[in-house]
């Protein structure tokens, strides 16, 4: 097999050092990979080049970074520590070539790609939308520990470094430039070639290139951003604190010294548990990508027959949303409400979301256009006859959805997949009845759905291995990915975030303030507390799905009667940006609303619970009923939950997932799990 990086020599003495990993998609460095480098780099010492390119052969990728697999085994800090200061010296060896060395970036260039790039006297980078530049390893808990957390400051200046540190996203080949990152844009077919001039240039009359030293920042700017960052991340993240004290320390110091700090730092922060969890939820996410229907069902499916038409029945928040959702992503969708004015105020909505994809950059107008033209709307059944498949979205009620599928039955081609949007109607009681109830099956998307990643595709007793196979290649080629769930009360979702926001109101009811709720369970990690939740969802939604858990569970969740008490009172919750709930929402601020109805024998005895009681409590009521519904089936793995509630519900991606959170309290045993 071929080595990752190779080496050769051309006739006007420019050496090429070429990543190219073989059978792989993706370039990315690992053992082999640093050691095909130095092996280059040897060469081009032994050989008379007069310059050097560095670049990829692959179509989309320069470098992704280091390989996460590599990572996420580092046993210790002193081991972490020691892969940063390879790393180092590998790049070290590059800045110390005695002849110029050109990065030409084509594809992406994430981490230790951009790290080796730093490493490179001059930059070049590629036009193409591929082409996304950066040091994004604080979002994965850890530090560019490769030289990048010193190189980069003094290049472009502490205060932009930091800022795209800390940001943690690539940049496009233009961004990259603004932001100093990188020296040249070329069209893509011209890189090579460009890159090759570049390095002439740089080897003959003007030499390496003469860049100004950056401005050095505000005497008071670290601690600043210091105090900010720890606030905004709650203390619960420590690389990006981490990153800031590198940039400081390392400012004064000779070069060596300063790429000795960021080795320890980076030792520290990657063998935390913080950066583990955050590798483990890229691997989750990955894997959700990928997931199929293995677990589920036993034969393999023939030949699968295409999605072209989709129908939406209901023009609501949800049909509107799935319609344009649809129609954005090249299929022709027909919308049905029963009244004129709710089909065009559904137009209205898909047509206010493709404005706002075209303000955001997302689709050009020509796009949007034709992303609307392929929507059509109806209060008749027009168009219908031809869908490859229909989803409801009609009012969560169970008489309503059963009469809708019956009528849609003698509308659409026996073999038109019918699906459902419900959030917690078991397939079987709303469209089991239909001719051929192979065909049925639930496809629970989130609000809002362009959006939200996770789609929760539901299987009944009767769904056929084709159904799902079709509808599974239509999540996908909508972008999402789903969590696979078996026909139930609530499935997985619903159920485990009802429950839990059951136990919370509970907890408001006997007495803890709702500042203190939401304060704890957003300095867990939640991106807000739940009785905020309830206001987002909807005081009257919730009230809805609060019934509907008790109807089904009658046993195990009494509901709370708290939110029927706010609706009689007229609070709704947050719509709109509006209202209010158990918070008021005036001129965008918000407050905890003081005239909220308590119940009548409301307590006051409970305001002292510790926060550790109330994360337990809670978090062990969602953990207790994630487990019940691996139990039963609802899932088949803890994997699957765990990505569920990171994705559909805003889990604390730092703490991984909510069954590898269990496992680390203790509360679940740890054996047998396969994440
Ligand atoms: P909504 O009240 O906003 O919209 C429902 C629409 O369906 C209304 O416009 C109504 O006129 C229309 N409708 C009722 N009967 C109809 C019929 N026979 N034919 C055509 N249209 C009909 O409701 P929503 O929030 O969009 O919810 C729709 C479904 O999606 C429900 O099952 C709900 O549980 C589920 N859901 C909602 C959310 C959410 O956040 N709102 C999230 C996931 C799933």
């Amino acid at each position: 097999m071929s080595p990752p990086v190779t080496f050769s020599l051309d006739a006007d003495g420019v050496a090429w050092i070429i990543f190219d990993a073989p059978d792989a998609r993706a370039n990315v460095f690992n053992p082999a990979t640093q050691t095909a480098l130095a092996g280059c780099i040897v060469q081009v010492n032994a050989c008379m080049a007069r310059a050097v390119v560095v670049l990829s052969a692959k179509e989309t990728i320069f470098i992704a970074g280091a390989d996460l697999k590599w990572l996420a085994v580092l046993p210790d800090a002193e081991s972490a520590t020691a892969f940063s200061r390879t790393g180092q010296a590998l790049f070290q060896q590059v800045v110390s070539l005695r002849i110029p060395v050109v990065c030409a970036i084509h594809g992406a260039c994430a981490g230790g790609g951009y790290e080796l790039a730093l490493a490179c006297h001059w930059r070049l980078a590629s036009d193409a939308p591929a082409t996304q530049i950066g040091l994004p390893e604080v979002g994965l808990g850890t530090i560019p520990g490769w030289g990048g957390s010193v190189r980069l400051p003094r290049l472009i200046g502490a205060v932009p470094a930091l800022d795209h540190i800390l940001r943690a996203k690539l940049l496009p080949a233009r961004e990259a430039l603004t932001a100093g990152l990188v020296d040249e844009v070329v069209p893509m077919a011209q890189l090579k070639e460009r890159a090759k001039v570049a390095a002439l240039r740089l080897a003959g009359a003007t030499g390496l290139p003469l860049r100004p030293s950056p401005s050095v920042p505000a005497p008071n700017f670290f601690a600043e951003l210091r105090r900010a960052t720890v606030m905004k991340l709650r203390d619960q993240q420590p690389a990006s604190p981490t990153v800031i004290d590198i940039v400081e320390q390392g400012a004064g110091l000779d070069l060596s010294a300063a790429l000795e700090i960021e080795a320890l730092a980076f030792g520290r922060v990657t063998a935390g548990e913080v950066c583990k969890n955050l590798v483990a939820v890229f691997f989750l996410r990955d894997a959700a990508r990928k997931r199929n229907l293995d677990g589920w069902f036993e034969a393999p499916t023939g030949t699968i027959l295409p999605i072209k038409r989709v129908g939406v029945v209901g023009a609501g928040v949800m049909g509107s949303g799935i319609a344009h959702w649809l129609a954005a992503s090249g299929y022709e969708v027909v919308l049905r409400d029963v009244q004129p004015e709710f089909v065009e105020r559904g137009r209205e909505v898909v047509r206010g979301l493709f404005a706002n994809a075209v303000k955001r950059g997302q689709f050009s107008a020509a796009n949007a256009d034709a992303g609307l033209s392929r929507l059509t709307t109806t209060t008749g059944w027009d168009g219908f006859e031809s869908c490859d498949l229909v989803i409801e979205a009609i009012v969560e009620n169970v008489a309503a959805k059963r009469q809708l599928f019956t009528e849609l039955a003698g509308i659409v081609r026996p073999d038109a997949l019918l699906v459902s949007n419900t959030s917690a109607l078991p397939i079987e009681e709303i469209a089991g009845h239909v001719p051929r109830p192979e065909r049925t099956l639930g496809l629970h998307f989130f609000n809002p759905v362009s959006r939200m990643p996770l789609v929760e595709l539901v299987i009944s007793r009767a769904t056929s291995a084709e159904s799902a196979t079709r509808v599974l290649a239509l999540v996908r080629a909508l972008g999402k990915s789903p969590v696979i769930a078996r026909s139930s009360p609530g499935f997985l979702m619903t159920r485990v975030l009802f429950f839990y926001l059951n136990a919370a109101v509970k907890l408001w009811e006997q007495g803890v303030p709702a500042a203190v709720l939401d304060g704890t369970l957003r300095d867990f990690g939640w991106p807000m507390g739940p009785l905020r939740l309830i206001d987002e969802v909807g005081v009257d939604v919730s009230d809805f799905i609060f019934h509907e858990m008790t109807h089904y569970f009658p046993a195990r969740l009494a509901s709370t009667s708290a939110c029927t008490r706010l609706l009689a009172a007229g609070l709704k919750g947050r719509k709109n940006g509006m209202g209010a709930g158990f918070y008021t929402y005036v001129n965008g601020r918000e407050a905890v609303n003081e005239a909220v109805p308590r119940p009548p024998a409301a307590g006051t005895g409970r305001p002292e619970l510790s926060q550790a009681y109330i994360v337990d409590h809670l978090m062990g009521v969602m953990i207790d009923e994630a487990c019940l519904c691996l139990k039963e089936g609802v899932v088949l793995s803890p994997a699957d939950i765990d990505f569920a509630l990171l994705s559909g519900a805003g889990f604390p991606a730092f703490r991984g997932g909510l069954m590898r959170y269990a496992r680390s309290i203790g509360r679940i045993p740890t054996a047998g799990n396969n994440h």
